[in-house]
């Protein structure tokens, strides 16, 4: 799969965007920057007057091109659904394509397709066993919060589900897709997907809404790649919010503390349906009510930790320490969520906001009845 295949249809999203200014406002890279060239609007000018033949890219407009975060804030605020980051993405492709990208993408490609993650030189784990329900592991939690993991299996045992690993250790494609590494964005895909066939699991959990978004839809649209019709997913709180909702968890709430937050994590704005299944979780532990962000559920802004943590990690830890911000101005001291990427940009950098942070899994796990 090439940028020059690439449906342009998608870029003409660009001539839709350019002149626009409603999401304008929700964009957190627009936010953190102040700057008017790198809100939707501005990307999408960029990209349609790159088309026309009005602009090159060259080393300052590629970095413009790569200072979008990919989000799906904007996406997600859009009343015509436009694709502006999948069209973001597909113009990365065709710069990757030509030669130009920065020199961080090209770093980042040489880890993935040597080791199919770009953090720990060390390969995926094969998977082991067959069964109904199969768990999607990915990069993050195996490399990122190594914990996550144990506690999750933990929780999902005392639902009476012991599932399949899967992709225990490789990317789920997001990272590579996001940097316009198409080619290699579509082999973990299909790596995962043939991990998911080997377990002949009918059921696939993932631990974020990260990875839901990539199953779900980034797969499809970006990679013309799909989960098979028989293949339900869901997220792991999800299912263990309906298994508390039916009396088949329960947990001993802590006694009370600093006033708490639950952050939702990066991606949420792509997935609809999960907002209130982690705070139902959160209060079976804490039942203190929790003071909640401003930018949260449909409006969640990501962490730094999106695939811009490699280009420009800069604008990724001011997105960091904006939530982190918006965090202490609500009053919240203790802070919660539960996707790896997630923890470990706002653990990276919580001390200098005075507040803790925890994760969910973990915490749920050591308060099991
Ligand atoms: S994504 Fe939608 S709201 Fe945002 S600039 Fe494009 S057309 Fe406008
Ligand atoms: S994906 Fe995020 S950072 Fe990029 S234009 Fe949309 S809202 Fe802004």
């Amino acid at each position: 799969m090439t940028a020059t295949r690439l449906d342009e249809n998608i870029l003409l999203t660009a001539d839709n965007c350019r002149y626009c200014l409603m999401c304008r406002h929700v964009c957190p890279i627009g936010h953190v920057t102040g700057l008017e060239t790198l809100t939707p609007h501005g990307w999408g000018l960029m990209i349609a007057s790159n088309r026309r033949g009005l602009l090159t890219w060259n080393d300052e407009s590629v970095f413009k091109l790569y200072s979008c975060a990919d989000c799906g804030t904007c996406r997600a605020h859009c009343v015509t659904d436009q694709p502006l980051p999948e069209t973001i993405a597909t113009a990365r492709a065709q710069v990757v394509e030509a030669g130009l990208a920065p020199p961080a993408v090209g770093r980042v490609a040489e880890m993935l397709q040597r080791w199919q993650n770009p953090y720990e030189e060390q390969a995926p784990e094969p998977v082991e066993g067959r069964g109904e329900v199969a768990l999607f592991v990915g990069d993050e939690a195996t490399y990122l919060r190594p914990g996550l993991l144990d506690a999750a299996l933990k929780l999902l045992e005392a639902a009476g589900i012991r599932p399949v690993l899967i992709g225990r250790g490789r990317s789920n494609g997001y990272v590579a897709s996001s940097l316009g590494l198409i080619e290699i964005a579509h082999d973990l895909a299909r790596a995962n997907l043939e991990d998911l066939a080997a377990s002949g699991a009918r059921r696939l959990l993932v631990l974020s809404p990260g990875d839901f978004f990539a199953f779900k839809q980034l797969y499809p649209e970006r990679l013309q790649l799909s989960l098979p019709d028989s293949v339900d997913l869901s997220e792991v709180t999800v299912l263990l919010a309906q298994a508390l909702d039916r009396g088949e968890l329960a947990f001993e709430p802590l006694p009370p503390g600093p006033p708490h937050a639950y952050v939702d994590p990066s991606h949420s704005v792509r997935v609809k349906t999960r907002y209130d299944a982690p705070r139902k979780l959160l209060a079976a532990v804490i039942p203190a009510p929790p003071v909640e962000l401003f930018w949260r559920r449909e409006r969640t802004h990501p962490v730094g930790s999106t695939a811009l943590k490699f280009t420009i990690p800069q604008f990724a830890d001011h997105l960091t320490w904006a939530r982190l911000g918006d965090a202490r101005q609500a009053g919240a001291q203790r802070l919660i969520s539960e996707d790896a990427g997630t923890l470990k940009a706002l653990g990276d950098h919580a001390a200098r906001f005075g507040v803790e942070v925890l994760s969910l899994y973990e915490l749920l796990a050591s308060q099991l009845r």
